[in-house]
């Protein structure tokens, strides 16, 4: 050990327990107005007629931060600060548990709670507990709506969400029926390689013309435990490799996205082809008209019940 990176060990070491305190703060804010703070764009159907007490209130912020701290642990790049909206929505959302999320921003999440979910606070808990296990992984991943670190391409969404799918079945134990590939998954895997790189995000990750729904999460998940079973490697430790290593890995050719998909975890966002790439994606979700708001897990938690 240098003299330098002793040092360094025991500066960590006194200051230690006083950042990890300060790391594991997640700041929940509670949307109850149509003109809350947020960095995204609110979703258009709050319902705001509806409220929540504060009982409530501490349970769902309970619940998030309990999710922070086990994420963290398990992956200690996530941000050091994290700020999570909650807003009531009067939208079904019962194919997700009643609770859908997006992640909007580095460090910035959007919460959506179903207000006709049957049960209440108490019965959106293990769904408010996977939306966060999926967008706290987003977030480490820099899978963002803005400040995106991905080049566009659907199978990089695919991987993407694929991951976040896998990693939140994982920690919750719950697989979403909505998730479940289909026997026939393979030729998917294959349609989506061979799609162009500005394929619509809306037809290919949430409702296709031909009928099919979610056909890039749901591939997927089938990508990340495919390339799982070649490599014995766990969701965790592919969630450290680009779209490209992971599309190899589950034999899928991804030299096309080695460029595109590109991925720097070191570094903030990307270039502008890749925010421009994202904005155009979001641009063919609101043309196909399933839900006109710009973000994708909003449109996810949406699909089934559209
Ligand atoms: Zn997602």
């Amino acid at each position: 050990m240098t003299l330098r990176a002793f040092a360094f060990a025991w500066l960590t070491l006194l200051v230690g327990p006083f950042s990890i305190a300060a790391q594991s703060d997640v700041l929940v804010q509670f949307a109850e107005t149509a003109a809350f703070e947020f960095r995204g764009a609110p979703p258009p159907d709050l319902a705001l007629h509806e409220t929540l007490s504060d009982q409530e209130k501490v349970r769902i912020e309970n619940e998030i931060q309990g999710v922070e701290r086990e994420v963290r642990r398990l992956m200690p790049a996530l941000a050091d600060e994290i700020r999570v909206t909650v807003v009531l929505v009067d939208r079904d959302l019962r194919s997700v548990g009643g609770v859908s999320g997006r992640a909007d921003a580095p460090g910035e999440l959007l919460i959506e709670l179903s207000t006709t979910f049957e049960g209440g606070v108490p019965a959106l808990l293990p769904g408010l507990s996977r939306a966060m296990f999926h967008e706290l992984h987003h977030l480490v991943r820099g899978w963002t709506i803005v400040g995106n670190r991905f080049g566009p391409g659907i199978p990089i969404a695919a991987v993407n969400e694929g991951l976040a799918d896998v990693f939140a079945d994982e920690q919750t134990g719950v697989v979403l029926a909505a998730n479940e590939y289909p026997e026939q998954v393979s030729a998917w895997a294959r349609e989506i390689m061979s799609l162009p790189v500005d394929a619509s995000y809306g037809d290919w990750m949430f409702e296709h013309p031909d009928g099919r729904r979610a056909i890039g999460y749901r591939t997927g998940r089938y990508i990340v435990h495919q390339a799982m079973a070649n490599s014995g490697k766990s969701v965790l430790e592919l969630s450290e490799l680009s779209p490209a290593e992971i599309l190899d890995l589950a034999g899928l050719d991804g030299s096309r996205y080695d460029q595109m998909g590109a991925w720097d975890p070191e570094s903030g966002a990307r270039s502008t082809r890749s925010a421009l790439g994202r904005a155009a994606l979001f641009a063919s979700v609101d043309r196909v008209g399933i839900v006109a708001v710009h973000g994708h897990d909003l449109v996810e938690g949406a699909r089934d019940s559209s």
